[in-house]
């Protein structure tokens, strides 16, 4: 029963009360003592009753989330049973409620989603397989802003051969130019690019942030094969060490070691993302020597046939 309902029954019997009392001829200040017990009655009933009814109704609402919440029963099922035990009024608020919570777990489920299937052949004739949410090109594990990796995805480092060719490839550059060179920034989890990410967002907007930053599953770093280098005395991880001697060098020779330039010169159309002479990505020698192009590096993109570019 709804608020409305009790309303209008207290004042029918009120009335039909009153109405026998004067049919039987009352005496007039009997009849406005009546009718005085008669508004008091009313009063009472909706007064008391109402605050019990909606108290029952809260807990019968809070149970019929909790359980779409526990069971994610459709709205539909939901809205059902409550059309049953409620009156139309209190249903829709219900409903409304329901739909409320059952959207949101349906954005949790979305987000959670694993990379999505890319399986098929670039425009360059390659092949796009698709294993356990990793996409791989010709064997060649890709991550960019088309192709992302899954949430779940963390070698927890940079592999050891990628470790191993990297130490190689700064044992190098200290044995010739007696400086040190190092992997500043090496593997990255999902939630640590996200939160790196949503802070460049917060700071520049998420136009410029796109430029020189990865969405969360779309970053390199989160493969494990990806490092940002930084050398003593050179501005790290910005475009200070562009056109440096330490930058030219690993262009010329970061190849020789399996590295590749990521994200060259001139491509940001092509990789999505500004020059960065720091950034440097394990694909082995046989791959690094064709995109080292001698000397006119070429990207995966190019190479390959694919987009870089977020859906
Ligand atoms: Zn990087």
């Amino acid at each position: 029963m709804n608020k409305e309902l009790i309303l209008w029954i207290s004042i029918i019997i009120a009335i039909i009360y009153l109405a026998i009392l004067y049919m039987k001829g009352i005496k007039k200040k009997k009849m406005i003592l009546n009718t005085i017990i008669a508004v008091i009655f009313v009063l009472l009933v909706n007064l008391i009753k109402i605050p019990l009814l909606s108290n029952a109704n809260n807990e019968e609402k809070d149970e019929e989330v909790t359980t779409t919440i526990t069971t994610k029963t459709t709205t539909t099922a939901t809205t059902t049973t409550l059309l049953v035990t409620e009156n139309p009024t209190t249903t829709k608020k219900i409903t409304t409620t329901t739909k409320a919570k059952t959207t949101k777990i349906t954005t949790t489920t979305v987000e959670s989603t694993e990379a999505p299937d890319y399986t098929g052949t670039t425009s360059k004739g390659y092949k796009i397989e698709t294993k356990n949410g990793i996409t791989y090109i010709d064997g060649y594990l890709i991550a960019n802003k088309t192709y992302s990796l899954p949430k779940s995805y963390n070698p927890g480092s940079l592999t050891s051969t990628t470790k191993s060719a990297a130490s190689e490839m700064f044992d190098a550059f200290i044995a010739e130019k007696g400086v040190k060179m190092w992997a500043q920034s090496g593997f990255r989890s999902y939630d640590t690019q996200k939160s790196i990410y949503e802070r460049y967002v917060n700071r520049d907007g998420q136009k410029a942030a796109d430029r020189y930053s990865a969405r969360p599953g779309h970053s390199e770093h989160q493969s494990g094969l990806a490092f940002d280098v930084c050398v003593t005395g050179y501005a790290c991880i910005s475009s200070g060490f562009n056109d440096t001697m330490p930058a030219q060098w690993l262009s010329e020779n970061a190849h020789k070691y399996g590295f590749i330039l990521r994200y060259p010169k001139g491509k940001e159309e092509i990789t999505g993302y500004k020059h960065e002479s720091w950034h440097f990505r394990y694909v082995g020698k046989e791959l690094a020597e064709k995109l080292y192009n001698d000397g006119n590096w070429i990207t995966m993109e190019e190479y390959f046939g694919i987009d870089s570019k977020y859906q």
